[in-house]
């Protein structure tokens, strides 16, 4: 079947799709979840199969990205298989994942061998102590080591780094973040905080915009904004006299929702059309409907999924300053 272009009402063609392959996490990232998270029942969760299909069926649609993601996706059993199968399908130009690096010793070489193209790497600290207060249970050494074995697997998109800028825990370590990114031939990004998930506390106290970082940076690197464009929500800026190069996510201070290409997809099956609102759709019974040959459970899938195309709103209105979060679900459930 050719594929059919995925149009929202207001024209933006949707061509890349987020997949959380589980809500699980080994780490607590206090900016991502609380330290006594609960995590879905187990039930819920969709098979690497139904993870699959959905993969499929988007790419009939002309999906051509897939990034694999989570709460931690290198925890999910057998995800390198999963990763095989989506790069194999007709249609997709690309296999990312977002991984915080604990596995990636173990899992780098077969990811890249089953045609995972790029990797980002979350990595908001350089310092042991202070990394393991922001992650609450992680050890910089064993992120550090998978960072190493990411780089020497030679994805061919390269590996990226992300960091979730985060005033008095991480923002006066930004420029050292960057230059171990250059030094290494990486990109790195640098993340607003967003309000999804109670936590616990109120993000204000530690929301810190790029606007702020940037002359920060300034300090230390010569920055001329970049065209580059990889396909997500980070814009770049190219730094002097290196290949790499310096991003910026910013939600907050600079919107990015007209260009936005993608929609995500829960380990539950649920479809929401934007990060930062709470319409979505369910997509597990028409993955699970009893009596359903393939082709009707497709059929449904795709019909579904064009619904959704026409309820993906104009743009999220994040406001790290509400009180309380309007986005109830924690950015490990949707998917980053
Ligand atoms: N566990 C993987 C990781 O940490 O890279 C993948 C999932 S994680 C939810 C994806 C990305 O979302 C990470 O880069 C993480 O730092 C970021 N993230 C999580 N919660 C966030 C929040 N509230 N605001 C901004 N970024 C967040
Ligand atoms: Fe886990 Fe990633 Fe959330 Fe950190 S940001 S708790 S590593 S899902």
């Amino acid at each position: 079947m050719s594929a059919l272009p995925l149009i929202d009402r207001y024209g933006r063609e949707i061509s890349y799709i987020r997949l959380s392959v589980t809500d699980r996490c080994d780490f607590r990232c206090q900016y991502c979840m609380p330290m006594n998270m609960r995590f879905l029942p187990k039930r819920d969760i969709l098979s690497l199969d139904e993870l699959l299909q959905v993969a499929r069926v988007f790419t009939t649609l002309g999906v051509k990205k897939v990034r694999i993601t989570g709460g931690e996706p290198l925890v999910r059993k057998n995800i390198v298989w999963l990763c095989e199968q989506i790069a194999a399908l007709d249609g997709v130009r690309e296999v990312a994942i977002t991984s915080n690096g604990s596995q990636l010793v173990k899992l780098a070489k077969e990811l890249a061998a089953a045609g995972v193209r790029r990797v980002n790497i979350s990595l908001d600290s350089l310092v042991p102590a202070r990394f393991r207060e922001l992650t609450r249970t992680g050890d910089l050494q064993q992120v550090l080591n998978g960072v190493d074995a990411a780089l020497a697997a030679g994805f061919p998109g390269g590996v990226k780094l992300n960091t979730v800028m985060m005033r008095g825990f991480n923002e006066d370590e930004l420029p050292t973040l960057a230059k171990f990114a250059l030094d290494n031939g990486m990109d790195i990004s640098f993340i607003e905080e967003m309000p999804l998930g109670d936590i616990g506390r109120w993000r204000g106290d530690t929301y810190y915009s790029a606007t702020e970082a940037m002359p920060q940076l300034q300090q230390h690197f010569d920055l001329t904004a970049s065209d580059y464009d990889s396909g997500g929500p980070a814009r770049y800026w190219q730094v002097a006299g290196r290949q790499n190069r310096i991003g910026f996510i910013t939600p907050h201070s600079h919107n990015f929702c007209s260009t936005c290409n993608r929609v995500r997809i829960t380990a539950t099956g649920e479809l929401y059309p934007c990060l930062g609102q709470n319409d979505a759709s369910d997509l597990k019974p028409a993955l699970r409907g009893e009596d359903s040959s393939r082709e009707t459970s497709d059929e449904a899938l795709r019909q579904l999924i064009m619904q959704v195309m026409q309820i993906k709103p104009k743009g999220h209105d994040f406001d790290v300053y509400a009180p309380d979060a309007k986005v109830i679900r924690f950015m490990s459930s949707t998917g980053g």
